[in-house]
């Protein structure tokens, strides 16, 4: 298989290029064109040399995941189903925010091992990681889109993990991806422009000081232990107590404040005790809470709260000293949470 040039750090790709006795300096010069400049024409690469653009063409791969469907939903978010070489599929979603922020969500694995009950992507079970190429594709592709769907200079500027799969549990592919996006010759993101969430997969959030030191969010959603593992199993091996011990060891300068997610739904989670147990729970300074709306969808017996609950539950956690948003439901027309668009693409039934 040929190596895919979507799969190198810059540092690896002159290391790369060296071993096969090109010049170290065109690496450089090629993050540029496809990166910087999203040009796939290698014949335009004016500063490249031919022996350079011959490797590229004839052994390395420049292909992205293909993108075989689109939709937009009324509030701007575009949803993307992204095919990779061995036929299987993830989604991708795109989220317009104000300031021109354009947020991507992106995949990490085919499916997830985690299970969590209320989670679409995890009634699937894990088909199989994805590449640093498969990640990286992601954005370069839906990146190329909107540049040609426009004809505007559109950039993606965030990147949240939170399509299908565990990040940690794709630790190293994640990890390299994010150093990747990171590049300030190439994508140039910042740290605090990608977030990574988990599960909460307790020996990898140990090893957190090894990736590079984006926001994090942790998928909460309970205070209890009992809750916890009737929504996502994983609770039942690394439950509250060793989650903490765990997350009071992110090195905290660098990342500021942890973000907890938590799915309200109804009757299950959203009561006063729950609140009680949050504000017991969490350390007032270094903690912000997300609260999502559960997102209802085909087979699922969850409820999402009525908005009402949903800004009494912020309210009281506010007044409690915490820091509380409510994740603003995008493009609920196009069921653009996790792991739902491709389970209905594979059900023709509901799809035609
Ligand atoms: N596996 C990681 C990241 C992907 S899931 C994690 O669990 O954190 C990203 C977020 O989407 C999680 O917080 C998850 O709880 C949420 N999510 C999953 N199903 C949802 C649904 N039906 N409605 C709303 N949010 C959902
Ligand atoms: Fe996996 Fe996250 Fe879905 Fe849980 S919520 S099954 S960890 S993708």
């Amino acid at each position: 298989m040929r190596p895919s040039l979507f799969s190198y750090s810059l540092p690896e790709l002159r290391d790369y290029f060296v071993s096969q006795g090109l010049a170290k300096f065109a690496a450089d010069q090629v993050y540029n064109w496809i990166f910087k400049k999203y040009n796939w024409n290698l014949d335009t690469w004016s500063n490249v040399g031919a022996k350079v653009k011959n490797h590229i063409k004839e052994q390395m791969d420049i292909s992205l995941p293909k993108i075989i469907w689109d939709g937009l939903s009324e509030d701007g978010t575009r949803k993307f189903l992204l095919q990779m070489n061995d036929k299987q599929s993830v989604e991708s979603v795109v989220i317009p925010a104000k300031n021109n922020r354009l947020t991507l969500c992106v995949s990490t694995q085919v499916g997830c091992a985690i299970g969590c009950t209320f989670c679409h992507t995890g009634t699937m079970g894990l088909k199989r990681h994805l590449s640093i190429n498969e990640i990286v594709g992601q954005y370069m592709a839906i990146g190329r889109w909107l540049l040609n769907e426009t004809g505007e200079d559109v950039r993606i500027t965030n990147i949240v993990y939170m399509g299908q799969g565990e990040p940690l549990h794709n630790f190293e592919n994640t990890k390299n991806a994010t150093i990747i996006f990171m590049e300030d010759q190439g994508l140039g993101l910042g740290q605090r422009k990608i977030t990574l969430s988990t599960s909460g997969l307790v020996p990898q959030i140990e090893k957190l000081a090894d990736f590079p030191p984006v926001n994090i969010a942790i998928s909460l959603h309970a205070s209890r232990d009992d809750v916890r593992t009737e929504l996502m199993p994983i609770n039942k091996v690394y439950d509250l107590k060793r989650l903490f011990t765990a997350i009071r060891k992110i090195p905290l300068k660098a990342h500021r404040h942890i973000t907890y997610e938590y799915l309200l739904i109804k009757d299950l989670n959203d009561g006063q005790e729950d609140i009680e147990g949050l504000s017991r729970l969490l350390p007032k300074k270094v903690s912000k809470i997300n609260i999502i709306p559960f997102n209802e969808y085909p087979g699922s017996n969850f409820k999402r709260p009525p908005d009402e609950r949903v800004i009494w539950f912020q309210k009281s956690l506010l007044d409690r000293g915490l820091i509380t948003t409510i994740r603003a439901t995008k493009g609920q027309d196009i069921l653009a949470a996790c792991g739902q668009l491709k389970s209905e693409l594979e059900q023709p039934n509901l799809w035609n």
